[in-house]
Protein backbone atom coordinates (compact mmCIF):
# COMPACT_ATOMS: atom_id res chain seq x y z
CA UNK A 1 0.00 0.00 0.00
CA UNK A 2 1.11 3.71 -0.75
CA UNK A 3 3.18 5.38 2.13
CA UNK A 4 1.76 8.54 0.65
CA UNK A 5 -1.69 8.04 1.86
CA UNK A 6 -2.72 10.86 4.24
CA UNK A 7 -6.26 10.20 6.02
CA UNK A 8 -6.27 10.23 9.54
CA UNK A 9 -10.11 11.88 9.49
CA UNK A 10 -12.67 9.76 12.09
CA UNK A 11 -16.11 9.53 10.46
CA UNK A 12 -17.70 11.39 13.17
CA UNK A 13 -21.48 11.78 12.12
CA UNK A 14 -23.46 8.72 11.29
CA UNK A 15 -24.91 10.41 7.86
CA UNK A 16 -24.75 8.02 4.57
CA UNK A 17 -26.45 9.86 2.17
CA UNK A 18 -26.08 6.99 -0.15
CA UNK A 19 -27.15 4.41 1.47
CA UNK A 20 -30.40 6.64 2.56
CA UNK A 21 -31.30 6.83 -0.88
CA UNK A 22 -31.16 3.35 -2.21
CA UNK A 23 -32.65 2.14 0.42
CA UNK A 24 -35.48 4.79 0.36
CA UNK A 25 -36.02 3.66 -3.08
CA UNK A 26 -35.60 7.20 -4.71
CA UNK A 27 -34.03 7.15 -8.02
CA UNK A 28 -30.84 8.58 -7.97
CA UNK A 29 -27.54 8.77 -10.53
CA UNK A 30 -23.70 8.18 -9.75
CA UNK A 31 -21.03 9.20 -12.28
CA UNK A 32 -18.19 7.10 -12.52
CA UNK A 33 -14.67 8.87 -11.85
CA UNK A 34 -11.49 6.18 -12.38
CA UNK A 35 -8.68 6.46 -10.57
CA UNK A 36 -5.64 7.80 -12.86
CA UNK A 37 -2.51 6.09 -13.32
CA UNK A 38 0.63 6.86 -11.97
CA UNK A 39 1.96 7.61 -14.74
CA UNK A 40 -0.80 11.15 -14.22
CA UNK A 41 0.33 13.48 -11.75
CA UNK A 42 -1.81 13.01 -8.79
CA UNK A 43 -2.37 16.43 -7.49
CA UNK A 44 -3.90 17.78 -11.11
CA UNK A 45 -6.21 14.35 -11.11
CA UNK A 46 -7.29 15.25 -7.60
CA UNK A 47 -8.03 18.79 -8.36
CA UNK A 48 -10.16 17.09 -11.57
CA UNK A 49 -12.06 15.01 -9.54
CA UNK A 50 -12.90 18.16 -6.82
CA UNK A 51 -14.20 19.55 -9.97
CA UNK A 52 -16.21 16.85 -10.39
CA UNK A 53 -17.51 16.63 -6.83
CA UNK A 54 -18.77 20.25 -7.11
CA UNK A 55 -20.23 19.82 -10.62
CA UNK A 56 -22.29 16.70 -8.75
CA UNK A 57 -23.21 18.99 -5.60
CA UNK A 58 -24.35 21.81 -8.03
CA UNK A 59 -27.16 19.37 -9.87
CA UNK A 60 -30.49 19.65 -8.49
CA UNK A 61 -32.49 17.84 -11.00
CA UNK A 62 -32.14 14.94 -9.27
CA UNK A 63 -29.64 12.75 -6.45
CA UNK A 64 -26.56 12.28 -7.84
CA UNK A 65 -23.34 10.93 -6.82
CA UNK A 66 -19.63 9.94 -7.88
CA UNK A 67 -18.40 5.94 -8.03
CA UNK A 68 -14.67 5.88 -8.05
CA UNK A 69 -13.64 2.66 -9.28
CA UNK A 70 -10.33 1.37 -8.75
CA UNK A 71 -7.44 0.13 -10.49
CA UNK A 72 -10.20 -0.38 -13.57
CA UNK A 73 -8.75 1.45 -16.55
CA UNK A 74 -4.74 1.84 -15.53
CA UNK A 75 -2.21 -1.22 -15.24
CA UNK A 76 -0.93 0.57 -12.01
CA UNK A 77 -3.18 2.91 -10.89
CA UNK A 78 -2.96 4.98 -7.67
CA UNK A 79 -4.06 4.45 -4.64
CA UNK A 80 -7.95 4.57 -4.48
CA UNK A 81 -7.39 5.91 -1.00
CA UNK A 82 -4.98 8.77 -2.10
CA UNK A 83 -7.66 9.76 -4.85
CA UNK A 84 -10.41 9.68 -3.05
CA UNK A 85 -9.16 11.68 -0.42
CA UNK A 86 -9.16 14.43 -2.66
CA UNK A 87 -13.46 14.64 -1.94
CA UNK A 88 -14.89 16.83 0.74
CA UNK A 89 -15.11 15.09 3.88
CA UNK A 90 -18.42 16.29 4.77
CA UNK A 91 -19.49 14.70 1.49
CA UNK A 92 -18.02 11.14 1.43
CA UNK A 93 -20.96 9.80 2.66
CA UNK A 94 -22.48 10.36 -1.08
CA UNK A 95 -20.31 8.04 -2.88
CA UNK A 96 -19.58 5.14 -4.07
CA UNK A 97 -16.40 3.92 -3.43
CA UNK A 98 -15.39 0.48 -5.79
CA UNK A 99 -12.65 -1.73 -4.18
CA UNK A 100 -10.58 -3.86 -6.58
CA UNK A 101 -8.94 -7.02 -5.10
CA UNK A 102 -6.46 -7.04 -7.72
CA UNK A 103 -2.98 -6.62 -6.22
CA UNK A 104 -4.17 -7.22 -2.71
CA UNK A 105 -3.69 -9.89 -0.53
CA UNK A 106 -6.22 -10.60 2.46
CA UNK A 107 -4.05 -8.19 5.15
CA UNK A 108 -4.00 -5.40 2.42
CA UNK A 109 -7.90 -5.58 1.86
CA UNK A 110 -8.29 -5.08 5.70
CA UNK A 111 -5.97 -2.46 5.58
CA UNK A 112 -7.53 -0.72 2.37
CA UNK A 113 -11.11 -1.27 4.32
CA UNK A 114 -10.11 -0.04 7.46
CA UNK A 115 -8.57 3.52 5.77
CA UNK A 116 -11.78 3.55 4.15
CA UNK A 117 -13.55 3.41 7.46
CA UNK A 118 -11.41 6.02 9.19
CA UNK A 119 -11.81 8.29 6.39
CA UNK A 120 -15.65 8.15 6.02
CA UNK A 121 -15.83 6.32 2.53
CA UNK A 122 -18.94 4.72 4.23
CA UNK A 123 -20.35 2.82 0.95
CA UNK A 124 -18.08 0.19 -0.22
CA UNK A 125 -18.77 -2.04 -4.04
CA UNK A 126 -16.00 -5.40 -3.56
CA UNK A 127 -14.98 -6.21 -6.57
CA UNK A 128 -12.37 -9.47 -7.83
CA UNK A 129 -10.14 -6.77 -10.03
CA UNK A 130 -9.52 -7.58 -14.07
CA UNK A 131 -6.61 -8.53 -15.64
CA UNK A 132 -4.07 -5.14 -16.38
CA UNK A 133 -4.90 -4.05 -19.72
CA UNK A 134 -2.11 -5.66 -22.59
CA UNK A 135 -1.13 -7.84 -20.07
CA UNK A 136 -0.88 -11.17 -20.65
CA UNK A 137 -2.24 -14.63 -18.88
CA UNK A 138 1.27 -15.48 -16.97
CA UNK A 139 1.72 -12.01 -15.91
CA UNK A 140 -2.43 -11.84 -14.37
CA UNK A 141 -2.08 -15.35 -13.01
CA UNK A 142 1.48 -14.02 -10.98
CA UNK A 143 -0.01 -11.36 -9.28
CA UNK A 144 -2.82 -11.60 -6.45
CA UNK A 145 -6.06 -11.15 -6.08
CA UNK A 146 -8.41 -10.71 -2.97
CA UNK A 147 -11.64 -12.08 -4.10
CA UNK A 148 -14.40 -10.14 -3.72
CA UNK A 149 -16.60 -12.32 -1.45
CA UNK A 150 -13.74 -12.35 0.73
CA UNK A 151 -13.15 -8.52 0.77
CA UNK A 152 -16.90 -8.60 1.82
CA UNK A 153 -16.60 -11.35 4.62
CA UNK A 154 -13.89 -9.09 5.70
CA UNK A 155 -15.83 -6.27 5.95
CA UNK A 156 -18.75 -7.52 7.95
CA UNK A 157 -16.59 -8.89 10.05
CA UNK A 158 -14.08 -6.45 11.26
CA UNK A 159 -15.84 -3.28 9.60
CA UNK A 160 -19.52 -2.92 10.27
CA UNK A 161 -20.19 0.36 10.10
CA UNK A 162 -19.28 -0.23 5.94
CA UNK A 163 -21.89 -0.03 3.23
CA UNK A 164 -20.91 -2.81 1.41
CA UNK A 165 -22.23 -4.03 -1.79
CA UNK A 166 -21.36 -6.85 -4.28
CA UNK A 167 -20.86 -6.88 -8.08
CA UNK A 168 -22.90 -9.35 -10.48
CA UNK A 169 -22.85 -9.50 -14.31
CA UNK A 170 -26.28 -10.61 -15.87
CA UNK A 171 -25.27 -10.57 -19.43
CA UNK A 172 -24.06 -14.37 -19.93
CA UNK A 173 -26.35 -16.26 -22.06
CA UNK A 174 -25.59 -20.37 -21.60
CA UNK A 175 -27.56 -21.40 -18.49
CA UNK A 176 -24.38 -22.23 -16.52
CA UNK A 177 -22.42 -19.27 -16.82
CA UNK A 178 -25.37 -17.21 -15.85
CA UNK A 179 -27.05 -19.32 -12.74
CA UNK A 180 -23.11 -19.33 -12.08
CA UNK A 181 -23.08 -15.74 -12.04
CA UNK A 182 -26.44 -15.28 -9.75
CA UNK A 183 -25.13 -18.19 -7.66
CA UNK A 184 -22.25 -16.19 -6.40
CA UNK A 185 -24.59 -13.03 -5.66
CA UNK A 186 -26.21 -14.52 -3.70
CA UNK A 187 -23.03 -15.77 -1.90
CA UNK A 188 -22.00 -12.43 -1.88
CA UNK A 189 -25.45 -11.58 -0.08
CA UNK A 190 -25.01 -14.34 2.80
CA UNK A 191 -21.88 -13.16 3.21
CA UNK A 192 -23.20 -9.64 3.95
CA UNK A 193 -23.34 -7.48 0.73
CA UNK A 194 -26.56 -4.86 0.80
CA UNK A 195 -26.44 -4.05 -2.36
CA UNK A 196 -25.99 -5.02 -5.50
CA UNK A 197 -24.28 -3.46 -8.80
CA UNK A 198 -24.71 -5.77 -12.16
CA UNK A 199 -21.97 -4.76 -15.16
CA UNK A 200 -21.99 -3.02 -18.41
CA UNK A 201 -25.02 -4.25 -21.06
CA UNK A 202 -27.33 -3.08 -23.09
CA UNK A 203 -29.47 -5.84 -23.05
CA UNK A 204 -32.40 -4.41 -20.92
CA UNK A 205 -34.08 -8.18 -20.60
CA UNK A 206 -31.26 -9.30 -18.70
CA UNK A 207 -31.36 -6.63 -16.15
CA UNK A 208 -35.03 -7.32 -16.47
CA UNK A 209 -33.97 -10.69 -15.82
CA UNK A 210 -31.80 -10.23 -12.72
CA UNK A 211 -34.26 -8.62 -11.51
CA UNK A 212 -37.13 -11.05 -11.74
CA UNK A 213 -34.52 -14.00 -10.43
CA UNK A 214 -34.28 -11.89 -7.34
CA UNK A 215 -37.59 -11.69 -6.89
CA UNK A 216 -38.35 -15.43 -7.52
CA UNK A 217 -35.50 -16.04 -4.88
CA UNK A 218 -37.40 -13.29 -1.87
CA UNK A 219 -34.07 -11.47 -2.44
CA UNK A 220 -35.48 -7.69 -2.54
CA UNK A 221 -32.20 -6.26 -2.40
CA UNK A 222 -31.16 -2.58 -3.65
CA UNK A 223 -29.17 -2.57 -6.95
CA UNK A 224 -27.47 -0.42 -9.16
CA UNK A 225 -27.23 -0.83 -13.19
CA UNK A 226 -23.77 0.49 -14.66
CA UNK A 227 -24.66 2.17 -17.96
CA UNK A 228 -21.89 3.53 -20.60
CA UNK A 229 -21.57 6.31 -22.84
CA UNK A 230 -20.55 5.07 -25.83
CA UNK A 231 -17.44 6.58 -27.61
CA UNK A 232 -16.11 5.31 -30.97
CA UNK A 233 -12.98 3.94 -29.47
CA UNK A 234 -14.79 2.12 -26.86
CA UNK A 235 -17.34 0.68 -28.92
CA UNK A 236 -14.14 -1.09 -31.29
CA UNK A 237 -12.68 -1.88 -27.93
CA UNK A 238 -15.33 -3.90 -26.69
CA UNK A 239 -16.36 -5.44 -30.20
CA UNK A 240 -12.63 -6.63 -31.01
CA UNK A 241 -13.13 -8.36 -27.41
CA UNK A 242 -10.55 -5.54 -25.15
CA UNK A 243 -12.73 -4.97 -22.30
CA UNK A 244 -13.59 -8.23 -20.17
CA UNK A 245 -17.34 -9.52 -19.69
CA UNK A 246 -18.89 -6.59 -21.46
CA UNK A 247 -20.38 -7.67 -25.40
CA UNK A 248 -21.54 -6.37 -28.15
CA UNK A 249 -23.91 -8.63 -30.38
CA UNK A 250 -23.29 -8.78 -33.85
CA UNK A 251 -26.79 -7.06 -34.46
CA UNK A 252 -25.96 -3.85 -31.76
CA UNK A 253 -22.54 -3.72 -33.82
CA UNK A 254 -24.35 -3.16 -37.21
CA UNK A 255 -26.78 -0.51 -35.09
CA UNK A 256 -23.67 1.45 -33.78
CA UNK A 257 -21.99 1.39 -37.08
CA UNK A 258 -24.54 2.97 -38.63
CA UNK A 259 -24.89 5.71 -36.37
CA UNK A 260 -21.16 6.05 -36.98
CA UNK A 261 -21.65 6.33 -40.80
CA UNK A 262 -22.73 9.78 -41.09
CA UNK A 263 -20.81 11.80 -38.11
CA UNK A 264 -19.55 12.18 -34.42
CA UNK A 265 -22.38 14.21 -33.72
CA UNK A 266 -24.87 12.04 -34.94
CA UNK A 267 -23.62 9.15 -32.95
CA UNK A 268 -23.37 10.91 -30.00
CA UNK A 269 -26.53 11.93 -30.62
CA UNK A 270 -27.51 8.26 -30.72
CA UNK A 271 -25.73 7.33 -27.50
CA UNK A 272 -27.20 10.40 -25.64
CA UNK A 273 -31.12 8.52 -26.34
CA UNK A 274 -29.72 5.26 -25.80
CA UNK A 275 -29.01 6.75 -22.12
CA UNK A 276 -32.24 8.10 -21.38
CA UNK A 277 -34.32 5.15 -22.36
CA UNK A 278 -31.35 2.85 -20.36
CA UNK A 279 -31.78 5.06 -17.21
CA UNK A 280 -36.05 5.18 -18.08
CA UNK A 281 -35.66 1.57 -18.29
CA UNK A 282 -33.76 0.88 -14.95
CA UNK A 283 -36.37 3.02 -13.10
CA UNK A 284 -39.32 1.01 -14.26
CA UNK A 285 -37.53 -2.59 -14.10
CA UNK A 286 -36.63 -1.73 -10.35
CA UNK A 287 -33.93 -0.80 -9.63
CA UNK A 288 -32.80 1.98 -7.47
CA UNK A 289 -30.14 3.61 -9.72
CA UNK A 290 -27.47 3.66 -12.40
CA UNK A 291 -23.86 3.89 -12.25
CA UNK A 292 -23.01 5.63 -15.85
CA UNK A 293 -19.70 5.86 -17.18
CA UNK A 294 -17.65 7.66 -19.64
CA UNK A 295 -18.46 11.70 -18.86
CA UNK A 296 -16.21 12.22 -16.88
CA UNK A 297 -16.36 16.41 -17.32
CA UNK A 298 -18.34 18.65 -14.98
CA UNK A 299 -20.37 19.83 -18.51
CA UNK A 300 -20.98 16.63 -19.60
CA UNK A 301 -22.24 15.43 -16.40
CA UNK A 302 -24.68 18.66 -16.02
CA UNK A 303 -25.87 17.52 -19.53
CA UNK A 304 -26.10 13.57 -18.93
CA UNK A 305 -28.36 14.77 -15.30
CA UNK A 306 -30.61 17.11 -17.19
CA UNK A 307 -31.55 14.39 -19.80
CA UNK A 308 -31.72 11.53 -17.35
CA UNK A 309 -34.10 13.65 -15.30
CA UNK A 310 -36.51 14.02 -19.18
CA UNK A 311 -36.17 10.85 -19.53
CA UNK A 312 -37.42 9.81 -16.21
CA UNK A 313 -40.38 12.24 -16.71
CA UNK A 314 -41.41 10.87 -20.29
CA UNK A 315 -41.43 7.42 -19.51
CA UNK A 316 -43.95 6.79 -16.58
CA UNK A 317 -45.15 3.57 -18.04
CA UNK A 318 -43.32 0.42 -18.60
CA UNK A 319 -45.45 -0.25 -21.99
CA UNK A 320 -44.55 3.03 -23.39
CA UNK A 321 -40.94 2.31 -22.23
CA UNK A 322 -40.54 -0.84 -23.60
CA UNK A 323 -42.37 0.60 -27.28
CA UNK A 324 -39.49 3.20 -27.39
CA UNK A 325 -36.70 0.99 -26.27
CA UNK A 326 -37.72 -2.03 -29.15
CA UNK A 327 -38.09 0.89 -31.69
CA UNK A 328 -35.04 2.41 -31.08
CA UNK A 329 -33.53 -0.77 -31.19
CA UNK A 330 -35.16 -1.88 -34.10
CA UNK A 331 -35.96 -4.82 -32.36
CA UNK A 332 -32.25 -6.36 -33.26
CA UNK A 333 -30.87 -9.33 -31.32
CA UNK A 334 -29.16 -8.46 -28.49
CA UNK A 335 -27.45 -11.84 -27.24
CA UNK A 336 -24.16 -13.28 -28.47
CA UNK A 337 -24.82 -15.53 -31.16
CA UNK A 338 -24.62 -18.51 -30.72
CA UNK A 339 -25.80 -18.13 -27.63
CA UNK A 340 -29.35 -17.34 -26.47
CA UNK A 341 -30.41 -18.59 -23.16
CA UNK A 342 -33.10 -16.52 -20.80
CA UNK A 343 -34.13 -17.84 -17.88
CA UNK A 344 -37.90 -16.53 -18.33
CA UNK A 345 -40.25 -17.11 -21.48
CA UNK A 346 -42.51 -13.76 -21.16
CA UNK A 347 -39.77 -11.02 -20.39
CA UNK A 348 -40.60 -7.78 -21.09
CA UNK A 349 -44.30 -8.95 -20.94
CA UNK A 350 -44.88 -6.82 -17.90
CA UNK A 351 -42.84 -4.78 -15.45
CA UNK A 352 -43.53 -7.27 -12.60
CA UNK A 353 -42.63 -11.16 -12.73
CA UNK A 354 -45.11 -13.18 -14.07
CA UNK A 355 -43.86 -16.69 -14.01
CA UNK A 356 -41.10 -18.83 -12.76
CA UNK A 357 -37.47 -19.67 -13.74
CA UNK A 358 -37.25 -22.23 -16.12
CA UNK A 359 -34.72 -24.44 -14.85
CA UNK A 360 -34.22 -27.20 -18.17
CA UNK A 361 -32.37 -30.19 -16.93
CA UNK A 362 -31.70 -30.58 -20.72
CA UNK A 363 -30.20 -27.29 -21.18
CA UNK A 364 -27.64 -28.05 -18.39
CA UNK A 365 -23.92 -28.85 -18.66
CA UNK A 366 -23.20 -32.10 -17.76
CA UNK A 367 -19.82 -34.06 -16.65
CA UNK A 368 -18.04 -35.77 -19.08
CA UNK A 369 -16.79 -39.49 -17.81
CA UNK A 370 -13.39 -38.11 -17.76
CA UNK A 371 -14.06 -35.53 -15.08
CA UNK A 372 -16.32 -38.21 -12.76
CA UNK A 373 -13.20 -39.85 -12.94
CA UNK A 374 -10.70 -37.28 -11.86
CA UNK A 375 -13.17 -36.24 -9.20
CA UNK A 376 -13.71 -39.63 -7.63
CA UNK A 377 -9.77 -40.46 -7.88
CA UNK A 378 -9.15 -37.17 -6.40
CA UNK A 379 -11.59 -37.55 -3.50
CA UNK A 380 -10.21 -40.91 -2.87
CA UNK A 381 -6.77 -39.68 -2.41
CA UNK A 382 -7.38 -35.82 -1.30
CA UNK A 383 -10.37 -35.94 0.78
CA UNK A 384 -8.68 -34.80 4.00
CA UNK A 385 -6.41 -32.01 2.56
CA UNK A 386 -8.21 -29.13 3.96
CA UNK A 387 -7.01 -30.15 7.26
CA UNK A 388 -3.40 -31.45 6.27
CA UNK A 389 -0.06 -29.60 5.65
CA UNK A 390 0.13 -27.90 2.29
CA UNK A 391 3.15 -30.24 1.81
CA UNK A 392 1.32 -33.42 2.56
CA UNK A 393 0.48 -35.30 -1.12
CA UNK A 394 2.06 -32.31 -2.40
CA UNK A 395 3.73 -34.09 -5.76
CA UNK A 396 0.23 -35.99 -6.55
CA UNK A 397 -1.82 -33.23 -5.77
CA UNK A 398 0.81 -31.03 -8.00
CA UNK A 399 0.55 -33.81 -10.61
CA UNK A 400 -3.20 -34.62 -10.79
CA UNK A 401 -4.94 -30.84 -10.04
CA UNK A 402 -2.04 -28.49 -10.67
CA UNK A 403 -1.73 -27.63 -7.11
CA UNK A 404 1.22 -24.97 -6.22
CA UNK A 405 0.54 -25.00 -2.44
CA UNK A 406 -1.52 -22.57 -1.21
CA UNK A 407 -1.03 -21.66 2.49
CA UNK A 408 -4.47 -23.66 3.08
CA UNK A 409 -5.79 -26.11 0.72
CA UNK A 410 -9.36 -25.82 -0.42
CA UNK A 411 -9.94 -28.81 -3.20
CA UNK A 412 -12.85 -30.87 -0.94
CA UNK A 413 -14.63 -27.28 -1.18
CA UNK A 414 -14.38 -26.80 -4.85
CA UNK A 415 -14.78 -30.67 -6.08
CA UNK A 416 -11.17 -31.27 -6.31
CA UNK A 417 -11.07 -28.20 -9.18
CA UNK A 418 -7.72 -26.46 -7.32
CA UNK A 419 -9.07 -22.79 -7.35
CA UNK A 420 -4.87 -22.00 -8.23
CA UNK A 421 -5.66 -23.13 -11.92
CA UNK A 422 -7.87 -19.79 -12.23
CA UNK A 423 -5.54 -16.66 -13.19
CA UNK A 424 -6.75 -14.72 -10.60
CA UNK A 425 -7.45 -17.84 -8.12
CA UNK A 426 -10.93 -17.35 -7.15
CA UNK A 427 -12.62 -20.10 -5.44
CA UNK A 428 -16.42 -18.39 -4.91
CA UNK A 429 -17.33 -18.47 -8.04
CA UNK A 430 -16.43 -16.73 -11.79
CA UNK A 431 -15.23 -13.35 -12.29
CA UNK A 432 -17.92 -11.03 -14.64
CA UNK A 433 -15.25 -11.27 -17.36
CA UNK A 434 -15.85 -14.73 -19.15
CA UNK A 435 -16.12 -14.73 -22.55
CA UNK A 436 -19.17 -16.14 -24.23
CA UNK A 437 -19.44 -19.74 -24.37
CA UNK A 438 -17.97 -19.62 -20.20
CA UNK A 439 -13.97 -19.25 -21.33
CA UNK A 440 -11.79 -17.95 -19.60
CA UNK A 441 -11.35 -14.14 -19.67
CA UNK A 442 -7.91 -14.51 -20.18
CA UNK A 443 -6.77 -17.61 -22.18
CA UNK A 444 -8.64 -19.87 -24.94
CA UNK A 445 -9.62 -22.42 -21.97
CA UNK A 446 -12.96 -23.22 -20.60
CA UNK A 447 -13.14 -20.85 -16.93
CA UNK A 448 -12.30 -23.64 -13.95
CA UNK A 449 -16.01 -22.57 -12.34
CA UNK A 450 -17.68 -24.00 -15.73
CA UNK A 451 -16.10 -27.73 -14.51
CA UNK A 452 -17.26 -26.89 -10.59
CA UNK A 453 -20.40 -25.99 -11.86
CA UNK A 454 -21.01 -29.52 -13.71
CA UNK A 455 -19.52 -31.34 -10.75
CA UNK A 456 -21.92 -29.73 -8.50
CA UNK A 457 -24.58 -30.54 -10.32
CA UNK A 458 -23.42 -34.15 -10.90
CA UNK A 459 -23.46 -34.42 -6.94
CA UNK A 460 -26.17 -32.86 -6.57
CA UNK A 461 -24.92 -29.90 -4.33
CA UNK A 462 -25.60 -26.86 -6.47
CA UNK A 463 -27.01 -25.25 -3.29
CA UNK A 464 -23.19 -25.23 -2.46
CA UNK A 465 -22.37 -22.41 -4.86
CA UNK A 466 -24.22 -19.79 -3.11
CA UNK A 467 -23.70 -21.62 0.30
CA UNK A 468 -20.09 -22.81 1.33
CA UNK A 469 -18.01 -19.73 1.86
CA UNK A 470 -14.30 -20.89 0.73
CA UNK A 471 -11.58 -18.56 2.96
CA UNK A 472 -8.69 -17.42 1.12
CA UNK A 473 -6.07 -19.76 0.43
CA UNK A 474 -2.71 -17.46 1.35
S1 LIG B 1 -10.88 -19.10 -14.85
FE1 LIG B 1 -12.96 -18.15 -14.78
S2 LIG B 1 -12.95 -16.97 -12.87
FE2 LIG B 1 -10.79 -17.39 -13.36
S3 LIG B 1 -10.10 -15.58 -14.53
FE3 LIG B 1 -10.78 -17.15 -16.02
S4 LIG B 1 -12.94 -16.56 -16.40
FE4 LIG B 1 -12.35 -15.52 -14.50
Amino acid sequence: MDSGIQLEMNFEHNRNRFKSRIQSGEFFVLFEVNTPSRQADLDVSAERLRELEFAVSAIRSLPVGLAITDKYTAGESWHICDFAAALSPEDRDMHLFILSGRDSDAQEMQATLQLCRNSGMANVLAVSGNAAPAENLRQTAGRKFCESVNTIHYAREDFPELFVGGAVNPYKYTPGELYAQYFKLIKKINQGAEFFVANFGWDMMKLQELRWYMSSRGLHIPGLARLMMLTPEKFESIAAGKIPGIQISPDFQIILQNELKYSFTQFEAAQWRRIQLQAAGCKLLGYNGIQLAGLERPDKIKIAAARIREALEEFQHFDDWRKAYQEHLARAEMAPYPYRFYLFNQLFSSAYPENSPRMNDAQMPESSRVEKWYYNLSKFMFAHAGNQSPDEHYWSKHFLVGCSRCNQCRLPDTWYICPKTCPKGLSNGPCGGTRPGWHCELSEHECIHSRIFRLSRWKDEVEKLEENYIPSGN
